[in-house]
């Protein structure tokens, strides 16, 4: 089978300062990298370290930007299904203090131009095992692909994230939503938040299975009517938890593949495990897609 991701590209600026800029002020960069990131090429990236045939059906602007993320999906040996858009690449600029506090401002670019989806890329999502999708791109499209994926027997994964308002409809329509716990108090309505246990609870009542990550006390894995399954964090010495919610989401979504339409408790419980190893080697490492591990790391990790 595969795994179709859609979702955004954007090019991570990341300054080193002292301290974070006030208003009116300037401040002198100790460090700069420019690192390729955005959810949607994060979960391809980490889908395709995991073992799936991956595609991804992202917008890009006609800049460098573009190259480098293109050159990194495709030597990752994504399938990249790229439009080139008026707008430019997406980008944040990402301030980092040296208490590690960050500031970051996002320019959607190109992302939001990720329109209008060709019939030979509804044909990818119809023909996939998993599609995978979050919010960085317009909800229409994400509609428009979620109708794609009904049409057959693609498992549908939505990673409502950032965090942010779906439509009710919409989250009838997919098979698994994973979320973190911040995201699910926002979707469930309750922004102060409650147990884990009610918001899980709320959020299965739309007919959708859920899975809530809680960093490092693991996921909680639930599907409507059945008791939820609690799946430990693996013990590490977390140096940089950046991305580790991408990475769990591509591991997962390659596991998922692997089990072949199977979206049972029991096959969600044992993708989740899959996907805890993953983040867990994730989190040890600096960085978002540096940190990614390949399918050999997981499987070594889990020995
Ligand atoms: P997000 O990055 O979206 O906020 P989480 O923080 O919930 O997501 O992390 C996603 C998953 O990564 C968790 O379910 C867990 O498996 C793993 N993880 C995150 N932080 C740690 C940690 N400190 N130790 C071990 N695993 C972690």
């Amino acid at each position: 089978m595969s795994v179709v991701v859609l979702g955004s590209a954007n090019l991570d600026l990341v300054y080193e300062v002292d301290r974070i800029p006030a208003p009116g002020e300037t401040v002198l960069s100790r460090g700069f990298e420019a690192f390729p990131g955005g959810k949607g090429n994060n979960q391809a990236i980490a889908a395709a370290r995991a073992g799936a045939d991956v595609s991804f059906i992202v917008a890009l602007g006609r800049d460098s930007a573009a190259d480098r993320l293109a050159e990194q999906a495709t030597g990752a040996g994504i399938h990249l299904l790229d439009r080139r858009a008026g707008a430019p690449t997406g980008s944040a600029i990402i301030f980092v203090d040296r208490r590690g506090e960050n500031s970051i401002v996002v320019n959607s670019g190109a992302n939001a131009e990720l329109v209008d989806l060709t019939a030979a890329e509804l044909r990818d999502i119809a023909s996939a095992g998993v599609l995978v999708l979050q919010l960085e791109t317009p909800i229409a499209t994400v509609e428009a692909a979620v109708r794609a994926a009904k049409a057959t027997d693609t498992a549908v994964v939505l990673n409502a994230a950032p965090s942010g308002a779906v439509p009710a409809e919409l989250l009838g329509q997919i098979d698994i939503l994973v979320v973190n716990e911040h995201e699910a108090a926002e979707l469930a309505g309750e922004p102060d938040g409650t147990g884990e246990r009610s918001l899980l609870s709320v959020l299965t009542g739309h007919g959708c299975a859920v899975i809530i990550t809680l960093g490092a006390d693991g996921a909680l894995v639930g599907v409507p009517g059945e008791s939820p399954v609690r799946v430990a964090a693996l013990k590490v010495d977390a140096k940089d938890t950046t991305g580790a919610g991408d990475a769990f989401v591509g591991a997962f979504a390659a596991a998922l593949d692997r089990a072949e339409r199977s979206a049972d408790l029991s096959a969600l419980v044992e993708a989740t495990e899959f996907a805890t190893a993953a983040a867990a080697l994730a989190v040890q490492r600096k960085g978002a897609v540096p940190s990614i591990p390949t399918l050999e790391e997981v499987r070594k990790f889990r020995e």
